[in-house]
């Protein structure tokens, strides 16, 4: 089709074009004695991404779920107890990983389209006076149903108790994006992958962790070898990776990580609840619902978005696929076809937005949705057109 492809899915996201030619260089030599002069900088700034002070960043060949993996079992060992919740597919898949590695898990489930169940971690954590539960999991921004939940409170939960659990934290869709504060929060590994608001292609899973889970480090048993965090401080620290570096990424990494720093993180984190409420003024105008249960859970990188009971979503993502060359997110797993997502992260400005928008509404009204023309891209742009207001509330 000639034109544009239009790609809103919550990841990959777009890229700058300034990472595009970062990356479009030849194959380089990772074992060079100029190497470090790359990997150094890159280090220290995606620290800097998830506010992380006084630990350290580790960048594995891998997607996120690389990350997951070596996050636990860096940090446990086998049969220790932990706390976990799930309520989308991704939280799901993290309590599924952590059981089959072996860990103790004692997970709470939720409606899909709630967050983590903040109330009840609050309890077991305060019940739990043997200090049973080794470390406590979050997904801070669930992809599935576009909801955001409260870590800050996860970890004032654990500190009520005087619970000594690692915080463990999924920030795949969060962090670079949405406010994320690993040193504030106290998170412990705070898990990211290149594909969302590192605006990069996927294959680098980011794992940047505190100085509690390096201690941690020294008593976790879980067998390890590929994500090894020893293996990997041993090299790293002179500007090495143990094998061979995704190389083209790291130039990338560079150039995202400094687009994000240049531009402010709260910035970046404002210009983010911004396009956000332009989705959600449309969403409201169409008069369909977020599958997010409450205003407080919606999400600035994600909407999932509710199609009425007698029509199918998968309808309206295949007609924006085949007629208007745009990608939109699927309804996964317990959602398929009760939902589509539109991914609103990464590199993106109002007039993107409204393209999603326009596709979406033509979509949907050539499946048949009762949608006046014009109704939710219009409600967009009347927010963006007549409010630079970065912090609004729209439904
Ligand atoms: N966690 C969340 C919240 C995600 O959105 C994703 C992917 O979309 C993952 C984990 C898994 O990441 P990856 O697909 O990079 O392995």
């Amino acid at each position: 089709m000639p034109g544009f492809s239009h790609l809103y899915i919550p990841g990959p996201t777009n890229l700058p074009e300034a990472v595009r030619r970062a990356m479009n260089v030849p194959m380089e030599d990772m074992r060079a004695p100029d190497f470090p002069d790359l990997t150094r900088p890159v280090f220290e700034k995606a620290q800097k991404v998830f506010r992380n002070s006084e630990g350290r960043v580790f960048i594995y060949p891998s997607s996120g779920t690389g990350a997951w993996e070596a996050a636990i079992q860096n940090t446990l060992s086998p049969g220790d107890k932990v706390l976990m919740s799930r309520f989308g597919q991704f939280s799901n898949l993290w309590v599924d990983m952590a059981q089959r590695m072996g860990l103790d898990v004692d997970v709470i489930d939720c409606e899909w389209g709630e967050g983590v169940p903040v109330d009840q971690y609050a309890e077991r954590l305060k019940a739990d006076k043997t200090h049973d539960y080794k470390a406590v999991f979050a997904t801070h921004n669930e992809t599935a149903t576009g909801v955001t939940s409260d870590i800050k409170g996860v970890r004032e939960a654990l500190d009520a108790a005087g619970h000594p659990a690692l915080l463990m934290v999924d920030g795949v869709s969060s962090v670079g994006s949405i406010e994320f504060d690993q040193d504030a929060w106290g998170v412990d590994c705070a898990v990211s992958g290149s594909q969302k608001g590192f605006m990069l292609p996927a294959g680098l899973g980011i794992l940047s962790v505190s100085k509690w889970a390096l201690e941690a480090h020294k008593t976790a048993e879980f067998p390890r070898c590929y994500f090894s965090f020893e293996d990997q401080i041993r090299m790293n620290d002179t500007g090495y990776f143990p094998y061979t570096p995704a190389t083209q990424l790291l130039r990338g990494l560079d150039v995202s990580c400094d687009m994000l720093l240049d531009e402010g993180l709260e910035n970046v984190w404002a210009r983010h609840r911004r396009l956000a409420s332009g989705v959600r003024a449309a969403v409201e105008a169409w008069g369909l619902t977020l599958c997010a249960a409450r205003p407080e859970l919606w999400s600035d990188t994600v909407s999932a978005i509710v199609v009425p009971d007698d029509r199918d979503a998968r309808d309206v993502i295949a007609a924006a696929y085949a007629k208007y060359d745009t990608s939109l997110g699927s309804g996964l797993a317990n959602v398929a076809g009760k939902v589509f997502r539109i991914g609103h992260l990464g590199w993106l400005n109002e007039g993107m937005v409204c393209t999603a928008l326009s596709a979406a509404e033509m979509a949907m009204i050539e499946c048949g949705f009762e949608i006046e023309a014009g109704s939710g891209v219009g409600a967009a742009i009347r927010l963006f057109a007549t409010s630079d207001a970065p912090q609004m509330k729209i439904a």
